[in-house]
């Protein structure tokens, strides 16, 4: 028997709505990329996304385009974040960190209609231009007094364009399944792969991280994403901060400690959320200075494994820390380090181990783990395996890519997630190694094989493989462990082969010569054996 409720579909607008008409002070604060500080309340977000609105349909954009966002945190971002859905169309955030190659590929492979970019980025598109499809749009998220001198072929002004509109709009009706936003995730081998939001998932995943982190996002208080909105959603802070009246306090460009303490310290931060290279950046800094923010009370560290250390770190200070794992293609938040109240008052020393692991599963995210036959593996602690996961906030497959989407779900339809992990019998997940060839540097992927590949072209090296040690500031960094085909290989040969192809904080910090590698039962070489050997590995100063 069906129920009888009605079939409204969930739309990532309707969030916007709410905002403006329950949490209306609220606000977003911005260190502008033009300089100084810019305030917009919830309410006046909803004024200029609808004029936004108005404008993209001016231009002719609805249901199902593409259009690119290369952009910092900030108002104007979030404007296109709610803007671009709300008419049918789909946010597609570029990471301006990626390699020129990766962002044309992108580009492309998207069909991006029109890209909307801060002026950070003019100069990197006006060089990709050519590259970029003839009928690309561009528009310069400035106001006329700030617009550049620009080669991008007709450039629009943001400010200007807004202008023109008025906000008489009524958000258009469609199915809740149509794609809201478009994030493309570094694949292990070949092109990046993209991860296809619906309106329905943002909109779960608004109330699932809500619902979960209630001590960052309830009304009043004041959230700083560090976390990029060019990064899966800023990890739902954009949608779930609007949705429960949080404000939002946004770094635009600038991410170093001192800027960041600062801006705490002046609009009163009380929660952030970013990758642990962020927080050294700001311990950094507060040891400097001696002191905290003075409202800082609770971090989210996500995006790369969070330290033991950096974690105790901040709890000393009396900042709650929260460790969250996730993943581009789940929205992307997926467990989170929040403990029971029975759990709090366990042994300091048995939190901080708690604290330590990447947390308990989000409602709507089932999780798995699986070891290397396909025998699920019991949740005690010990067992290990390859880590699945589920839910309506975990993508289907691959936007326009079938080869990937037909290899990333299992025959249960579960997604794999390339992560090695433990579940304990309370449910917190420990990612214990990674099976995919990825290396996470200060929050951004490189591609072991892609580097793997390049190096094997030079004549010099017989075979070799690219690994991640681990680094004090960025995590991991990538060494490069190969087989000589020579008596005696110079390694500033072979860098200076890698660096015309590979963005500098790609290249690897070491090349280690070795006679051979530890091959598996298969006949590959093993990562997993090559990571053991080299886990203490001093890197060269
Ligand atoms: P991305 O799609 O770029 O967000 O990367 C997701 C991947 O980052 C995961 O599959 C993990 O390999 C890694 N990752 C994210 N969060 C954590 C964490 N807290 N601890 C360890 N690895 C993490």
């Amino acid at each position: 028997m069906r129920g009888m409720m009605m079939d409204r579909p969930l739309r990532v607008a309707d969030i916007l709505t709410y905002s403006e008409e329950m949490h209306a002070a609220a606000e977003v604060v911005s260190s502008t990329v033009e300089g100084g500080i810019h305030r917009e309340s919830y309410a006046e977000m909803a004024v200029r996304s609808r004029k936004l609105a108005k404008a993209l349909q001016a231009m002719g954009l609805g249901t199902g385009d593409r259009v690119a966002t290369l952009a910092w945190n900030g108002f104007r971002h979030m404007e296109l974040y709610f803007g671009i859905p709300g008419v049918g169309a789909v946010c597609h955030t570029l990471n301006p960190r990626l390699s020129p190659e990766q962002l044309t590929y992108i580009v492309g492979h998207a069909g991006d209609r029109v890209l909307f970019l801060d002026l950070t980025f003019v100069p990197l598109a006006e060089k990709l231009q050519p590259q970029f499809p003839d009928d690309l749009r561009y528009v310069i998220l400035t106001d006329a007094a700030n617009m550049p001198e620009t080669s991008l072929p007709n450039a629009h002004c943001y400010e200007d364009m807004l202008a023109a509109q008025d906000d008489d709009l009524e958000w258009p009706d469609f199915e809740e399944s149509t794609a809201a936003g478009l994030c493309y995730t570094s694949g292990t081998t070949g092109v990046p792969k993209g991860a296809l939001y619906t309106h329905r998932a943002l909109v779960l995943h608004a109330l699932l991280v809500g619902v979960s982190m209630r001590n960052s996002l309830s009304m009043g208080k004041r959230l700083m994403p560090v976390v990029p909105l060019f990064h899966a959603n800023a990890w739902g802070t954009a949608h779930a901060a609007p949705l429960t009246g949080t404000s939002l306090i946004m770094p635009g460009p600038r991410l170093d400690g001192p800027s960041i303490w600062e801006l705490m310290e002046s609009e009163k931060v009380f929660a952030a959320w970013g990758v642990p290279t962020v927080w050294l950046g700001l311990m950094e800094e507060i040891r400097k200075r001696g002191r905290k923010p003075s409202e800082l009370g609770e971090l989210v560290i996500g995006g790369s494994a969070a330290a033991t250390s950096l974690i105790q770190g901040f709890e000393d200070l009396g900042v709650s820390v929260c460790h969250a794992w996730g993943m581009t293609e789940m929205s992307p938040i997926g467990t989170l380090g929040i403990l029971s109240p029975e759990q709090m008052s366990l042994p300091a020393e048995e939190r901080l181990r708690l604290k330590s692991t990447q947390g308990r599963r989000a409602f709507m995210v089932d999780l798995k783990i699986v070891d290397e036959r396909g025998d699920r593996q019991p949740h005690d602690g010990s067992s290990t395996g390859e880590l699945f996961v589920r839910g309506p906030t975990v993508v289907s497959g691959y936007f326009s890519n079938q080869e990937a989407s037909e290899s990333a779900i299992d025959d249960e339809g579960w997604f794999g997630t390339g992560d090695v992990a433990s579940i304990s019998r309370e449910g917190f997940l420990n990612i214990t190694d990674r099976s995919k060839d990825l290396i996470k540097s200060g929050g951004e992927w490189i591609s072991s094989l892609d580097v793997e590949n390049l190096a094997m072209a030079h004549p010099h090296i017989a075979n070799c493989a690219v690994i991640a040690v681990p680094h004090p500031k960025w995590e991991e960094r990538p060494v490069l462990i190969a087989v000589p085909a020579v008596d005696e290989p110079d390694p500033d040969d072979i860098r200076t082969h890698l660096e015309g192809q590979l963005a500098k904080w790609q290249m690897p910090d070491d090349i280690v010569f070795v006679d051979d590698l530890p091959l598996t039962a298969t006949g590959k070489v093993s990562k997993l054996a090559l990571r053991k050997t080299y886990a203490d590995y001093k890197l060269p100063a």
